[in-house]
């Protein structure tokens, strides 16, 4: 059984970006205006994540460490009209299961500290502080040694969350967020928009548009796309979401530089943003929690509205 719940823990937990991702989408549900992320050794010895959201009772906290509980799904309606990131309600008793786990929080009555090891509560005590949650991940995978083996060194490590947080500043403007690397500041980036945010991940980019709700047949985009004398030699500087999630699919990438057609120079990727808005019933994304693929019900619709949109914002350049 100990063994089972242990597999099944590195299905939601993969590496420390994945660790992350869970952590600052709860913060996110949870209501948070501030997140502050900090990583050591590529997260491989220590992931921190504290916010200013809703917090914890006690007794919700002890919940949160145990499978399959969420508090996030209260009707069978709820199902169907998720909004939040996260219900399967798991993320938490994985992290608990391969990591030790400290959770404090305080719902602004109560405050409490718990820790968790491999997955066995070792303490409950009551602490003091001010309202939200800081959740710290010491040496992920310490039980599983063939788990801990297979991460990537610290540099790729820390790569693979800071892009993680770079999809946070850019799906989640309105919110500040702390990013720390070690005892360095990689990001501080206060509330802004957009705009700003882009400008902060990709600084080199001094020319863009920004696009505003272009809307073709049930197709809503928006977001940012660099003029074409900004580029990468590859599409690194190219990140699409649809419905806010973060998507990985080569035919968006085909789509944006088609949309650009001849203003490119051969093997130059621009830069882009793009958020694909999709009635939910025409699209499914993240058919597996760790991979980010989308399945569009009419792909030629999505695809052809993004070149669409890439050609009519591109006459702005011109203009
Ligand atoms: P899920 O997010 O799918 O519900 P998790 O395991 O990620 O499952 O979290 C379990 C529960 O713990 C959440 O439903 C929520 O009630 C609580 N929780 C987790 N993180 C936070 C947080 N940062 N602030 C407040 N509550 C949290
Ligand atoms: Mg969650």
């Amino acid at each position: 059984e100990e063994v089972v719940s242990k597999i099944a823990a590195g299905e939601v937990v993969a590496n420390p970006a994945s660790v992350v991702k869970e952590l600052v989408e709860n913060s996110i549900d949870a209501g948070a205006s501030n997140i502050e992320v900090q990583i050591k050794d590529g997260g491989k010895s220590y992931i921190k994540v504290v916010d200013n959201g809703s917090g914890m009772s006690k007794e919700d906290l002890l919940l949160a460490v145990q499978r399959y509980t969420t508090s996030k799904i209260s009707s069978l309606e709820d199902i169907y009209n998720i909004t939040s990131y996260g219900f399967r309600g798991e993320a938490l008793a994985s992290i608990g299961e391969v990591s030790r786990l400290v959770i404090t929080t305080s719902d602004g009555i109560e405050s409490h500290k718990l820790e968790m090891v491999g997955g066995k509560l070792v303490k409950v005590a009551e602490t003091f502080r001010e309202k939200g949650t800081t959740v710290e991940v010491h040496d992920l995978f310490f039980n599983i040694p063939a788990r801990r083996k297979f991460l990537s060194s610290e540099k790729i490590e820390r790569r693979m969350v800071t892009e993680v947080i770079e999809r946070f500043l850019l799906t989640k403007p309105e919110i500040r967020f702390l990013f720390k690397v070690d005892e360095e500041i990689v990001y501080n980036a206060p509330a802004s928009s957009l705009p700003d945010r882009f400008k902060l991940i990709f600084p080199e980019v001094k020319s863009f548009e920004v696009i505003d709700n272009y809307v073709n047949s049930s197709v809503s985009i928006s977001g940012i796309i660099s003029s074409p004398q900004f580029f990468r030699k590859n599409r690194s500087g190219q990140l699409f979401f649809v419905n806010g999630r973060f998507v990985l699919d080569n035919l968006l990438h085909l789509s944006l530089e088609r949309g650009y057609g001849e203003s490119l120079v051969e093997s130059t990727h621009p830069y882009a943003v793009i958020f694909i808005n999709i009635p939910p019933n025409e699209v499914d994304v993240n058919i597996h929690p760790q991979k980010l693929q989308v399945k569009f019900s009419e792909p030629r619709v999505v695809y052809d509205a993004i070149a669409r949109c890439v050609r009519d914002t591109l006459r702005k350049f011109e203009g």
